[in-house]
């Protein structure tokens, strides 16, 4: 049975803790729910937001749309042979949880995405990535509630133009699409193990770990995240506020020469900067303005010490890009969902 509400708080639901109000509110727990709900007047007035678990949104004003919570729960193999198993996960489900149980499936492929918050269904829309791993290099296939025709369709990983945290969800299908379920194909043996990033690679080496399996990979990335980044729920935050920026060769260059010890990395096109060190040379880590600031260990994580509003929050986050634009010529995007 739909419940629909209306005025109800987000502050709750976001990651941040700003607050905002929805002016409509519902919860659905089925794609049958959804579909009954795509039928009324009021999902067809009302311009729908999808909600997961808000660890990738920044409200600056209250939401005058239908909020749409996804709270699809639900795991079950679809197919499998003798090298991999195709497993589809409801969109609600919560994804650090999804990745737990693949490792205690002896599923390999999600290992190094442990941890990250939010739901599997909002998983594809940035294509969420960590320690060289991206959720397009395990994704199958994506069952989702299309708004334009009404009906749910099936879309293969080749479908979602996926890229640095981005994807047709997050930009010319924004809002198209209502994610229920995500069918991630994983190994079932001979696991492609990823331990190239530095952090991992010491962290197993702390252990004592030579021969690592995926169990070891998850707790020793569990550990360098818990380490390094805000739990939200003690310091509101949504992880990078910022993508890393990719520039050109010659822009590079330039920076290269005056900056030989800024941090870079090859990119498809150009290559990528690492944003936190470029605001850290501004000179914002740890800074602090009232209730919000950046985080005393990382830059890039813009974090809400308590009763910041969504608006302070991004007035701060506009300085920090002016300022990086000012030093550097380097415009940045915001990673995060800015309503
Ligand atoms: C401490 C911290 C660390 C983080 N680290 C990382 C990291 O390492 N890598 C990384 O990539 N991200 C990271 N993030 C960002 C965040 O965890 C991911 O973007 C996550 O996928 C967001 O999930 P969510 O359910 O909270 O999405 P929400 O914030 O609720 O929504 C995000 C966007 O997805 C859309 N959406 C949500 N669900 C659906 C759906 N079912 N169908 C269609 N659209 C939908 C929403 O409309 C919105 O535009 C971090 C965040 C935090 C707070």
């Amino acid at each position: 049975m739909l419940e629909i509400k209306q005025h109800i708080s987000l502050k709750p639901f976001n990651t941040f803790g700003v607050e905002a109000k929805a002016k409509w509110w519902v919860e659905v727990t089925s794609e049958e729910q959804l579909l009954e709900l795509a039928q009324s007047e009021l999902f067809q007035k009302e311009s729908p937001f999808i909600l997961g678990a808000g660890s990738n949104v920044l409200f600056t004003q209250d939401v005058e749309r239908l909020v749409v919570h996804n709270a699809i729960k639900g795991i079950r193999v679809v197919e499998s042979s003798s090298d991999w198993v195709r497993v589809g996960f409801g969109a609600g489900e919560v994804w650090h949880d999804a990745v737990m149980h693949c490792i205690d499936h002896h599923w390999g492929g999600v290992e190094n995405l442990a941890l990250i918050p939010g739901t599997v269904g909002a998983a594809p829309v940035q294509n969420i990535g960590a320690y060289g791993v991206e959720l397009k290099d395990v994704l199958h296939s994506i069952r989702a509630l299309d708004r334009v025709s009404g009906r749910m369709v099936t879309l293969h990983s080749s479908d979602c133009a996926f890229g640095y945290r981005t994807s047709i969800f997050k930009a010319e299908a924004k809002d198209r699409y209502i994610i229920t379920e995500v069918v991630l194909q994983l190994t079932t043996h001979s696991h492609g193990l990823h331990t190239d990033y530095g952090a991992i690679r010491d962290e197993l080496n702390k252990k004592g770990v030579l021969s690592p399996t995926i169990r070891d990979i998850a707790t020793a990335v569990i550990a360098i995240r818990s380490s390094k980044l805000p739990d939200p729920s003690v310091l509101g935050n949504a992880g990078s506020f910022f993508k890393n920026p990719t520039v050109d060769r010659e822009v590079f260059e330039r920076l290269n020469t005056a900056y030989p010890n800024m941090p870079s990395y090859p990119a498809q096109k150009g290559v990528k900067l690492s944003a936190g060190w470029l605001i850290e040379q501004c000179g914002w880590k740890g800074y602090r303005e009232g209730n919000c600031g950046c985080y005393e260990k990382q830059a890039l994580v813009l974090v809400n010490f308590g009763g910041a509003s969504g608006r302070q929050i991004l007035d701060l986050a506009q300085r920090i890009r002016e300022s990086v634009l000012h030093r550097f010529q380097v415009d940045l995007e915001a990673e995060v969902n800015i309503l």
